[in-house]
């Protein structure tokens, strides 16, 4: 009897963890993903619910750049290197290839972690990995950045989006394109000055400090990129958008890749950092996975 009671127990205990985990998978993954959260959660599902199938190639778009000797980092940082161990034929008789790299955390496609400018926040290691999964919103400014370099994303700019294109989803990622992702690997373009360790003549958009402000506590967001260097514009020397975002515990993404090939809403982002212990930032490798035929890519919220 004893035992038959622990084993009812058990039983309904795993039926509550099953659709607990089932719930956070719903929470974390939207519909509109056919994706690693709902694939990774369906086994552990009590109802037994069959894997998800992984996106058609078709529809995952990159928007990472590679890390190699034409990544651009911040003029004074460490720019990536890499080191060839082996390479070649082994006297044993096989092939052989490994490699040793070394660069900055805050180079290339890659995340600010809450940490990079606010004391106590999340490092790079300790963000929740579903902050970094999310509905994709961009907002396109490239004709005020292409008028302006020093171009700062406003609260209007925001408004204006979510006239033409839907309300920001709820834990959105939001995605600024200004343009400049068609100048990279040009560093003189891209950064507005290409002097080895001069920071004071850099020239690229940003966001102001009102519109991070306006987002971090008026909207529901995971994070915020942009196609640019820094979430700050290249002439500001206080960092007040970083300040603001970071401050409210929300992850930045710079030189983000591709951000042409993404509809104004209805993609799935997902930025995965390396896991860097106690890291301020990390490499990510960001990728897209786009809405499926048919679906509407204009005012959707999933
Ligand atoms: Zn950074």
């Amino acid at each position: 009897m004893a035992q038959r009671t622990l084993t009812a127990a058990l039983a309904a205990l795993a039926t509550t963890f099953a659709t607990l985990v089932g719930s956070i998978a719903t929470a974390v993954d939207p519909p509109a993903a056919t994706s690693a959260p709902a694939k990774a959660a369906a086994p552990t599902t009590a109802a037994g619910g069959t894997p998800a199938t992984p996106p058609a190639a078709g529809r995952i778009v990159d928007m990472s750049y590679p890390f190699d000797a034409k990544t651009i980092y911040w003029p004074n940082a460490k720019p990536f290197q890499l080191e060839v161990v082996h390479h070649g034929k082994t006297e044993a008789g096989y092939w052989y290839e490994a490699n040793q790299f070394c660069a900055a955390e805050h180079g290339g496609t890659h995340i600010d972690a809450p940490c990079h400018f606010a004391a106590g926040k999340w490092t790079v290691d300790a963000i929740p990995l579903d902050r970094l999964i999310g509905p994709a919103a961009v907002v396109d400014l490239r004709a005020a950045c292409a008028a302006n370099p020093d171009y700062r994303v406003q609260v209007q700019d925001i408004l204006d989006d979510e006239k033409k294109n839907g309300p920001m989803p709820a834990g959105v990622i939001v995605l600024f394109w200004t343009g400049w992702g068609e100048r990279w690997p040009d560093r003189k373009r891209y950064m507005g000055d290409d002097t080895p360790g001069k920071t004071t003549d850099l020239h690229f958009p940003g966001i102001s400090p009102e519109a991070a402000e306006f987002l971090a506590k008026q909207r529901d967001i995971r994070a915020v990129g942009l196609d640019t260097a820094s979430l700050d514009y290249g002439p500001s020397t206080d960092f007040l958008a970083h300040q603001v975002l970071n401050g409210a515990n929300i992850p930045g993404l710079e030189n983000v890749a591709n951000l042409q090939l993404l509809p104004a809403r209805g993609a799935t982002l997902y930025a995965l950092p390396m896991k860097i212990g106690g890291g301020s930032g990390a490499p990510t490798r960001i990728f897209a996975v786009l809405p499926e035929a048919g679906r509407s890519g204009g005012g959707g919220a999933p």
